[in-house]
């Protein structure tokens, strides 16, 4: 697989690459705004991604998380460009120490790290002189960071959004703090989302409170059902289906059950509406 997709929105220049295209989750886009590129896509990827870095000066880069297919290619990229990348400090530091990537995201994404970066500022000059404002949304990874481009309604959203229903979640992925960072990041005013998998996503502040929507309401099926002593396996079964091949290949690292597990740690009592 290759180039899969280039496309623009308004100044925004985008590639989306991946080594396999199977939907949203296996491909990645790579954001470029004037000389600031966010994000680096997976470095299976990388020759692909590289002629997109090399088409136009670089001045910055700003990752969102630490995850493979986000931070990949930094250190080529700063190998090539000189660029140090900015990124939230718990990125900095395991991506310095570099980190271990389950079997099959290797064999999608490839491998990631060690690289050295600076800390992004909570504000953040952006190359075209813009302010971005970052905002820590972690439950995908513990240290997820949006970034919030207040004139333009832009949120770059990291992995926050992805899709309006999820059905897998990753063992290391928590469903109660992934809601509490949605809640915040919807207290802040924007109308589009930026997302690296899904693309440009309008209504997007409606599309984000939809997702929240969607956990607290499974959140609550599942614990009703589990109030009636119907175990994990079959709440999971009964409110999302068969377990995927993704559940099998990834050793149920990538599971529905996971995704059930972690809606049952939700305290819904402090959610006023559910
Ligand atoms: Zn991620």
């Amino acid at each position: 697989m290759a180039v899969l997709d280039t496309f623009q929105h308004q100044d925004l220049e985008a590639i989306r690459v991946g080594r396999f295209n199977m939907g949203i989750n296996t491909t990645f886009i790579v954001y470029r705004l004037g000389k600031t590129v966010f994000d680096t896509g997976p470095s299976n990827q990388w020759k692909y991604v590289k002629g997109f870095i090399e088409e136009k000066p670089l001045e910055q880069l700003i990752l969102t998380h630490h995850h493979e297919d986000h931070s990949g290619n930094a250190g080529a990229i700063k190998k090539m460009t000189g660029v140090t990348p900015l990124a939230p400090e718990i990125t900095a530091s395991i991506l310095r120490k570099g980190f271990k990537i389950p079997p099959v995201q290797k064999i999608m994404w490839g491998s990631a790290g060690p690289v050295e970066t600076d800390t992004v500022p909570d504000r953040v000059t952006l190359s075209n002189g813009e302010m971005a404002t970052a905002v820590f949304a972690p439950g995908h990874a513990k240290d997820m960071t949006c970034y919030l481009l207040e004139d333009r309604g832009w949120l770059l959203s990291a992995d926050l959004y992805i899709a309006n229903h999820l059905k897998f979640l990753r063992n290391d992925e928590d469903v109660p703090t992934i809601i509490n960072s949605t809640q915040n990041v919807l207290k802040h005013d924007f109308d589009t989302i930026i997302c690296p998998h899904k693309g440009i996503v309008p209504e997007g502040q409606k599309r984000l409170q939809e997702k929240l929507d969607y956990l607290l309401t499974l959140s609550g099926k599942a614990q009703h059902m589990r109030n009636q002593g119907i175990n994990t396996k079959e709440i999971t079964q009964r409110l999302l289906g068969k377990e995927g091949m993704m559940s099998l290949f990834s050793g149920y690292n990538f599971s529905k059950i996971n995704l059930i597990r972690s809606c049952l740690a939700v305290n819904l009592a402090s959610e006023p509406t559910h």
